[in-house]
C-alpha cells in the first residue's frame, strides 16, 4: 500500500470509529444513537438491556452484580476508544449511584420502622420480618392472576399466634420455587389449594432472593418462635406439677390457682 493511500485509510478508520456511520460495538452499520454514540440496532438493544438490568435490580446485591458485569463488558470491547469507554461507564455509573442511594434510603426508612429483613418474592409477594411479627404483602401481578391468587393486600402474622413453621429452599425439584410458611390456628381465608398459594405463605425463587438469605430469615424466625414458646412450655410443665400436688391434696385449690396465675403471667 502506498504511504499516501495508507494515511487515507487511517483517516477513514479514525472517522469510522468516531464517526456517525458505524456501530461502536460491532462495526456494523449504525442506525441508532445512545448517549451520542452510534449503535447498530442489535447493539442498541443490548445497550438498552444493560440500562434495564440496572433499573430493575431488585436489591443492592443484584445491582452490584449487574453493574460490575456492565463495566466488565464495556472494558472488554476493543472497539471503544478510551473517551467512549469513559462516557458509557460514566452513564451507567450515574444510574447505579442513583439506584443504590434509593435502596439505601429505603433500607434506612425500613430500619426506622423496625423492619429487620425486607425481601421480594415472586407472584407479587414481599416479606417484612420484625422482632415480633412478619408481614406478607401481595400485589396483583400477571403471575398472581395466573395462579388465581389475586388478593391485593397485607397479612400480618404475630409469632405468638404461630403454631408451625415450614420452609423449603428454592430448588429444581419444586420448580425453582421455595416457600416460607407460618401456620396459625385461624383458618386460612385465601386460596389454600397448596402451600404455595395460601396467604400465610411467602414464595420466592432465586431471581428475587437467595436461599442463603432465606435460610438466615428462617433461622431468625425460628429463634423468635422458640423464645416465645419455650417459657410457655416450661410454665405448662410447672402447672402440671402443681396439679399433681393439688390432686394429691398436698396444696389447696386456692394455692394452686395462685401458682397458675403467676406462671401464666395472668
Ligand atoms: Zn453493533
Amino acid at each position: 500500500m502506498e504511504k499516501e493511500e495508507k494515511l487515507a485509510v487511517d483517516e477513514l478508520m479514525k472517522f469510522r470509529k468516531k464517526g456517525s456511520s458505524t456501530c461502536i460495538e460491532c462495526g456494523a452499520k449504525a442506525k441508532e444513537k445512545r448517549i451520542e454514540l452510534d449503535f447498530c440496532k442489535t447493539c442498541a438493544i443490548n445497550f438498552d438491556g444493560r440500562v434495564r438490568m440496572l433499573n430493575e435490580a431488585s436489591n443492592i446485591e443484584a445491582l452490584d452484580k449487574y453493574f460490575s458485569k456492565v463495566v466488565n463488558t464495556i472494558n472488554s470491547k476493543e472497539s471503544y476508544d478510551n473517551e467512549a469507554k469513559e462516557k458509557v461507564i460514566q452513564y451507567f455509573n450515574e444510574i447505579y449511584n442513583e439506584r443504590k442511594s434509593k435502596f439505601l434510603e429505603y433500607e434506612e426508612s425500613k430500619k426506622k420502622e423496625g423492619v429487620l429483613y425486607d425481601v421480594k418474592g415472586n407472584r407479587g409477594r414481599s416479606l417484612e420480618v420484625y422482632a415480633n411479627k412478619i408481614v406478607i404483602k401481595t400485589a396483583v401481578t400477571v403471575g398472581s392472576i395466573i395462579s388465581g391468587n389475586m388478593t391485593d393486600g397485607k397479612k400480618t402474622i404475630y409469632y405468638k399466634d404461630v403454631i408451625g413453621l415450614q420452609y423449603k429452599p428454592c430448588t429444581t425439584t419444586v420448580g425453582f420455587i421455595g416457600y416460607l410458611q407460618l401456620e396459625t390456628a385461624s383458618p386460612m381465608m385465601n386460596n389454600d389449594k397448596s402451600n404455595f398459594f395460601n396467604e400465610n405463605t411467602f414464595t420466592f425463587d432465586n431471581t428475587t432472593v437467595s436461599n442463603e438469605l432465606m435460610e438466615e430469615i428462617e433461622h431468625y424466625i425460628d429463634e423468635q418462635l422458640n423464645k416465645i414458646k419455650s417459657p410457655l412450655i416450661s410454665s405448662a410443665d410447672e402447672i402440671r406439677k402443681f396439679k399433681g400436688l393439688l390432686d394429691d391434696q398436698i396444696i389447696t385449690q386456692e394455692e394452686f390457682d395462685e401458682k397458675k396465675k403467676k406462671l401464666l403471667n395472668l
